[in-house]
């Protein structure tokens, strides 16, 4: 059945001229682009778009990461995209991603790992929400 999903290129991938590539690897993956942007998000979006982390030892680290330079934020289809995605990115960590996948292609570490992928269609809703109006999935 098709689904959406919620993506964010990382600024890794961005600073490191990878947003073409990465682009055209989730569309050759069969993803229709819904929705895209491009923009810079700050530490308190950041903290935002990720509180359910905020427990999480990494989550100053990663919310200075993720508001350190431009993003583009990405609605997507196709059918199970949430988990399809998912396996287009790899593993968290990019030492443990397998051959082919975009963060063993374009990731450098488990932090600057090139690609988010919303994990359930519960936070899919949350995320494409906090980054796009409903106007603008087209
Ligand atoms: P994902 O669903 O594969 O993106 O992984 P998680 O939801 O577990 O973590 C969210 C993001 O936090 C990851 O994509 C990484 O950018 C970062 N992250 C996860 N684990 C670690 C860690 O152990 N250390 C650091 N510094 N960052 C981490």
């Amino acid at each position: 059945m098709s689904q959406r999903t919620f993506s964010i290129i990382k600024p890794d991938a961005m600073r490191k001229g990878h947003t073409g590539a990465i682009l055209a690897d989730i569309e050759k993956a069969g993803f229709r682009i819904v929705a895209i942007k491009k923009l810079s998000i700050s530490k308190p979006q950041a903290e935002g778009f990720y509180y359910v982390h905020k427990e999480r030892p990494f989550f100053d680290s990663l919310t200075t990461f993720m508001s350190s330079g431009p993003i583009v934020a990405l609605v997507l289809e196709k059918d199970n995209a949430i988990g399809d995605l998912r396996k287009l990115m790899g593993a968290t960590n990019p030492a443990n991603a397998e051959e082919g996948t975009i963060r063993k292609r374009y990731a450098g570490s488990i932090e600057e790992n090139a690609i988010h992928g919303s994990d359930a269609a519960e936070t899919a809703q949350f995320e494409i929400g906090f980054f796009f109006a409903g106007h603008e999935l087209v």
